[in-house]
This record gives structure tokens, sequence and C-alpha cells, in this order.
């Protein structure tokens, strides 16, 4: 087959595929990418973009990485997948026992899953089937807090903020679980012991029905990019143990450094009882994604009725993902991870300071290597990506919220294309609405 032209390619786009919360009849731009490789996609038409998105949180390491690659072609050579119902094979067990080792406490039994969403699904899952095996099956309610974003199955998507979320379509079919007020305290600021106090009210009034809580440990992804204050967390771990609650922290976006530390629980701490890892676990190349329990509930789990966990993925622990995911947490290891993401916190901090002072803008907030400057106004998506791409980067904005989380290898020079990008852009907005 003779590779197809740009316009080939977003005709037949256009006619039969649907892109993420799309529509099919008036959709926004999209663009054609040829080949990736550091930081840079190449469009078919031979534009080079500088990397702000990471491919959602994933490409830490950038793209087509020669590590990587190798270890995607080792195991090619030997097993692409094999079922995991009855089999088991090296890549799992040693990305498992790696995962044990690397996350907090005893977070230490792995059950390997094929997205975000469904790690999310397991973990509700694990923790309803817990109360179930100690006999209290009405504990069976979730608490979480506003500005949430756990993923897009439907119980995922219950646990979403419900106004931020995108998902109040479908309210009729979700199961209702309880809201905390998103924590105010920023990171790094002053905590205010008031900040507890919602969810401390819902936990003290509904313990007999809740099974755990769930919430993104400091920094909250696409239900608002906000990061708060520590002591948060230390706060719920305590009322979940006087309250008998499961306790899960949802580490899809900000697991593998991101934040700075390797996981965001260790800003605080905190140790979970259900951990749930996708997104950069295996450097952005494939899907996978892992939650990780403690033998405390997987005893209990495996000793009650059925003694069995309810779950089983088609494609769990596909050998390919876990050869390519020891390879990325090897290769993060190996690197001076810590002050990489130290340097491009203090640049971007920097360097989107002055956006601060623009009317059309509301907030900055960086934390590791997240940049985000929040707008008083939402986006128009269809000029605003346009622009960026006229301006040589790939940042993708949504609602009010234009933020980058660059893979962690870029070099300050470009780095400082993606800000002045963003500068740039954000000064025309008021224009483009
Ligand atoms: C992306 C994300 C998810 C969902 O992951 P998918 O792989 O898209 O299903 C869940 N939780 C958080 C915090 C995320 O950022």
């Amino acid at each position: 087959m003779n590779p197809l032209s740009a316009n080939e390619i977003l005709a037949l786009d256009r006619q039969h595929v649907w892109h993420p919360y799309a529509s099919m009849v008036n959709p926004v731009p999209v663009f054609p990418v040829a080949s990736a490789e550091g930081v840079r996609l190449r469009l078919t038409d031979g534009t080079e973009l500088i990397d702000g998105m990471s491919s959602w949180w994933a490409a830490i390491h950038g793209y087509n990485h020669p590590f990587l690659n190798a270890a995607a072609s080792r195991q090619l050579e030997r097993m692409a997948h094999v079922m995991f119902g009855g089999l088991t094979h090296e890549p799992a067990v040693c990305l498992a026992h790696l995962l044990a080792r690397l996350t907090p406490g005893n977070l230490d039994k792995v059950f390997f899953c094929d997205s975000g969403s469904v790690s999310v699904e397991v973990a509700l899952k694990m923790a309803l089937q817990y109360w179930v095996a100690l006999g209290k099956p009405q504990k069976s309610t979730m608490l979480t807090i506003r500005g949430g974003y756990h993923g897009d199955t439907l119980g995922a998507m219950a646990v979403c903020d419900p106004v931020t979320g995108m998902h109040t379509l479908f309210s009729r079919n979700l199961t209702s679980h309880y809201f905390a007020d998103r924590p105010a305290c920023r990171f790094g600021q002053e905590w205010d012991p008031a900040d507890i106090t919602s969810l401390r009210r819902l936990m003290e009034e509904n313990h007999g029905r809740l099974a755990a809580v769930i919430l993104e440990p400091i920094l909250q992804g696409a239900g608002g990019m906000w990061f708060y204050h520590p002591e948060y967390l230390r706060q719920v771990r305590a009322l979940c143990e006087s309250n008998e609650v499961l306790l899960i922290f949802d580490e899809i976006a900000t697991g593998f450094g991101r934040t700075g530390k390797l996981f965001a629980a260790e800003h605080a701490g905190v140790t979970p009882d259900i951990l749930c890892l996708g997104k950069a676990l295996t450097g952005g190349y494939m899907t996978l994604a892992a939650t990780v329990t403690t033998q405390r509930l997987s005893d209990t789990i495996s000793q009650d009725g059925a003694g069995v966990f309810m779950h089983g993925p088609t494609f769990m622990a596909n050998p390919l993902a876990c050869a390519v995911a020891l390879a990325s947490i090897e290769l993060l290891l190996a690197s001076p991870w810590q002050s990489r993401i130290a340097e491009i916190q203090d640049q971007m901090s920097r360097e989107l300071e002055s956006c601060a002072v623009l009317p059309q803008v509301a907030d900055v907030r960086v934390l590791g290597a997240v940049g985000v400057v929040e707008l008083r106004r939402p986006v128009n998506m269809r000029v605003i990506s346009r622009r960026f791409v006229e301006r040589g980067v790939w940042i993708r904005p949504f609602g009010r919220l234009v933020y980058i989380m660059p893979p962690y290898i870029i070099q300050p020079e470009e780095l400082n294309r993606l800000t002045m990008a963003i500068r740039e852009t954000v000064v025309e907005v008021e224009c483009l609405a």
C-alpha cells in the first residue's frame, strides 16, 4: 500500500473515525502525524511540533526511544500476547515485583488491566468485594471530592465531578455517590483546618454505607488541573482509619514522577489501601494499567465465598506492554528525573508567571512538570489548536485551562518555545472568542 497523502488521511478520518469527546458532524480540526521522535511530533506535511502534552501524561521519555523500542522488539520475538488465565510470564511477574517495591508502604498485590478507567473499575470492585467478604455489604457507596476525574466507563464516571466531569448526560444511569468540596488549600501554601470539614462531615454521617474514599492525590487532572495541600491527604487517611473506610488513590496521571515525587502520595507520606496506575506506566508506548493493593485486602477478598476476585480482562498483563513498562521504569530510575523535573518546574514558574497579569488570565500554577494557565473564559478549540500548531507546538487546552506536561527529556530552549507560545496565544484569546 502506498502511503496516503495528508488530504486522503483527513478525508478518511472525517468519513469514519470518531475522536475523543468529538462531534462527527461539526468536528474540530485534527492534524495527521507521520512520525515522532524525542519531544517532536512530525506532521505529514513536514511541520515539526514540540510536544507539550506527553500524549496525555504518558510519553515521559519522549517518542521513539531506542531503549523502549529494543525492549518491545525483544519481547515481540518471543510472544506479543498470551492469555493470563492459567498462564504467567516473566514480563508480568518482574513488573509486579518492581511495582510492589516502588509503590508506597505495603502495596504489593498487583492486578493488571488494559486502561486507566478499567483500573478504577477494578479498584472500586475490590473495595466492594472487601466489605462483602467482611459481612458488611451495605458498605457499598463511594465518597470522593469535587473536581475529580477517574475515567469514562460507567463506574468511573460515577465518581467524576458531576459538573466538570463531562458526564451529566448519563446521570440517570450512574450510581450516586457522596461528593465533598474540593480542597481549597493550595499546594505550597498554608493549611487551613476548615478544608477537611466537608469530607469529615460526609464521612461521619455515612460511614456505615461507605466502602471507600477515592481521589487523585495532590493533583486533580482532567477535572480542573488543581494542586492541593498534602495535609488534606493525611487527614483523609486518619478519617478513613477511624471510620473503617478504605482509601483509593488514583495516580493514573500523577504516577512515575510527574509531580516531582515518584508517586504523588509521597508528598503526604500516606499509603492508600488501593492504588491505580496507568498512563506513563509504559512510557506512552501502549495501553496498560495496574491496580495495586495490600495483602490485607487480597487475603480478605480471597477467603470469602467465591474465594476469587471477580475480574479478568482478555488482554490482562499483555507481555509486550509489561516488557515495555519494565524498560520505561528502568530508564526513568536510571535518569536524573528528580533534578530534571525540578528544573522544568523552575523554568515553567519563571516563564508562565508573566501570564498572571493578563486580563484574560484567572490563575497560573505550576507543580512538578505540570504548568497551568487558567483563563477567565473557555477557549475556542477550533481556533486555538491551529494557533498553537502555527507556532510550532502541540498544546491542547480544554475549557478554561491551557496546560502543559512535557516529556521529562525536554531541553530548556524547547520548553521556552512552549511557554512563549502559551503567552502569545493567551494574549490573543479575547479576540478569538
Ligand atoms: C486518564 C485518567 C483516567 C482514565 O484513564 P484511561 O486510560 O483514559 O481510561 C483515570 N484517572 C485519571 C486521574 C486519569 O488522568
